[in-house]
């Protein structure tokens, strides 16, 4: 951030003139100057909701037209720093800056009371400032809230192909391989295309989509694989709608899928872990070999076809200490679009290992952030998405549409079988008749309800409208059915979105961010969330 601090006050072209300069030491700060990476904790107590939306100034007797009047606009979140400083944060503004606690009383004093204080602000500059990012008389926010109801009537299929797979990963959340393989027929995936491509043609819209999900390793199961893409596309050629196509992969294939794959699909996500020794330690064979050299060649194939892929890398505690240079070893090596990180699900066969959601996995997480930067690439973790304002984390809370093997509808890309113990909670339908399927509504009205304005834990988080509540799995196997009360994964999202924040006012040129309310064609579908 060196070069923010020097065109802080030659260049930022931005709201703040010269003059407000003078203030700065004692109001408010350029972020280059503060060291609030790598900070203490933000648990919920140390965070304070400073504003509502609509506050309605009270009215002062005796005081009208004798003092200045200001509407304080935003939802805005407080959230310390260690050197005693505070990020003043209006995430439905897309809008941040770091100030001192006189500063954070000013705008607490002007929520409560609508008066600016002018012996605090006597040229109205800090006034003028929260106006300028909407923070103050900024009209309504607009909350970036979708909801659904009724039957649901999805335009985009998953199929859980199988339950089978090549690989024997220590940490794999299915334990594929350690249950009865399933394997999904090609009427199951048929009724499921017939479905989504009525839905689409109905609504008007001009494509279907088709995603290929674990439970197992959908290129196992290759001849249900290829001939429902197939049979996708003479279905929706039929009805005047286009095709997308994606995948899951652990990345394992052959000469031929792979070609395939760069024919017909338009992306792909690949699990893989960085350095060979990191993956081959947890990603094996069914003969217990490491998989790195099979899944390094699938990417090279790719890179060489321009082939667009993502990598997911899940990090075990044991690979904490390495993730920088595994991050190192994928930018320098592979071209992949999209590198998400995220510690392994202590589920299936790592139930009982180690929890890798630790400070050391935030320490390594920022370190392996530089790493990328390098290479002109950015690591994404599920839950820390500044920017992206939405009330979902995923697809669960939006009728996410995805078919087990003997076509049970789940709306969970981890319940991908009847009989997983958290089936009850995300199976929501079933195939009726010749054709389609009947819905359990309360179950999917239940799903619905998980979106963050509904989580009374997240209503104080000011990662709320990034996060939109984490994943509902998760929250399952740590709070059981139980309300919500928070995971290991809170603290990592809180801090990491806290960096991005800090990074997107170091990149508006150091001393504040502000890219203005979303509209809702700007809400996220978290769809980004391939777990
Ligand atoms: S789940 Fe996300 S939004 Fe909710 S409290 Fe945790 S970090 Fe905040
Ligand atoms: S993010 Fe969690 S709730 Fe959403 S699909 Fe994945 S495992 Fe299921």
């Amino acid at each position: 951030m060196a070069g923010v601090s020097e065109s802080r006050v030659s260049g930022r072209g931005c709201y703040a003139p010269e003059t407000m300069l003078v203030g700065i030491d004692t109001w408010w700060y350029d972020v280059s100057s503060t060291r609030t990476l790598g900070g203490s904790c933000t648990q919920m107590p140390d965070m304070e909701l400073i504003g509502n939306q609509h506050f309605v100034p009270k009215p002062v007797p005796g005081a009208v037209g004798a003092v200045k009047r200001a509407n304080v606009s935003a939802e805005l979140f407080t959230i310390p720093t260690d050197d005693g400083k505070f990020i003043v944060y209006a995430p439905l503004r897309r809008a941040a800056f770091v100030a001192n606690g006189a500063l954070v009383d000013f705008i607490v004093r002007l929520r409560e009371t609508g008066i600016v204080d002018e012996v605090a602000d006597p040229g109205g500059l800090v006034t003028d400032f929260l106006r300028n990012l909407e923070i103050v008389d900024g009209g309504e926010e607009p909350r970036p809230i979708t909801e659904f109801s009724g039957d649901p009537e999805p335009t985009a299929v998953t199929l859980f192909l199988t339950t089978a797979c090549n690989l024997r990963c220590t940490y794999c959340y299915a334990a594929a391989g350690d249950t009865p393989a399933r394997f999904m027929s090609l009427d199951v995936a048929k009724r499921g295309i017939d479905f989504v491509a009525a839905n689409a043609r109905r609504k008007g819209l001009p494509e279907i989509e088709i995603t290929y999900h674990g439970g197992g390793e959908p290129t196992v199961h290759w001849k249900v694989m290829t001939e429902s893409l197939q049979y996708a596309r003479e279905v929706a050629s039929r009805l005047g709608l286009g095709v997308k196509a994606y995948s899951a992969t652990n990345g394992v294939m052959n000469d031929s899928q792979i070609c395939w794959i760069i024919q017909n699909l338009n992306g792909l996500s690949v699990s893989f872990d960085g350095l060979p020794s990191a993956h081959d330690k947890h990603r094996l064979t069914v003969l217990g070999q490491g998989s790195s050299a099979q899944v390094e060649r699938s990417l090279r194939r790719f890179d060489e076809a321009g082939f667009p892929y993502g990598i997911r890398v899940t990090v075990t505690a044991d690979q904490i200490a390495s993730l920088s240079d595994s991050i190192r070893h994928i930018c320098s090596n592979f071209n992949a679009q999209r590198v998400q990180v995220e510690p392994a699900y202590q589920l299936g066969r790592w139930d009982d290992a180690a929890s890798s959601e630790t400070e050391g996995f935030i320490a390594a997480f920022r370190a392996a952030v530089l790493v990328a930067a390098e290479y002109g690439r950015s690591l994404f973790y599920s839950a820390a998405r500044v920017g992206a304002l939405t009330n979902h984390f995923c697809g669960i809370t939006q009728d996410s549409f995805a078919l087990s093997p003997d076509g049970g509808v789940s709306a969970c890309y981890e319940v991908f079988s009847g009989d997983n113990p958290l089936s009850a909670s995300f199976f929501y339908g079933r195939p009726t008749g010749f054709a389609g399927y009947e819905f359990n509504l309360p179950v999917l009205n239940n799903l619905r309800r998980q979106a963050v304005q509904h989580r009374a834990f997240c209503s104080g988080c000011f990662a709320k409208w990034s996060c939109a509540g984490d994943c509902y799995h998760k929250s399952l196997t740590v709070n059981g059915s139980g309300e919500f009360a928070g995971s290991d994964r809170c603290h990592i999202t809180r801090e990491l979105t806290k960096d991005q924040i800090l990074a997107k006012i170091a990149g508006s040129g150091g001393l504040f961010w502000h890219e203005g309310a979303l509209g809702q064609s700007g809400v996220s579908a978290g769809k980004e969330v391939l777990s």
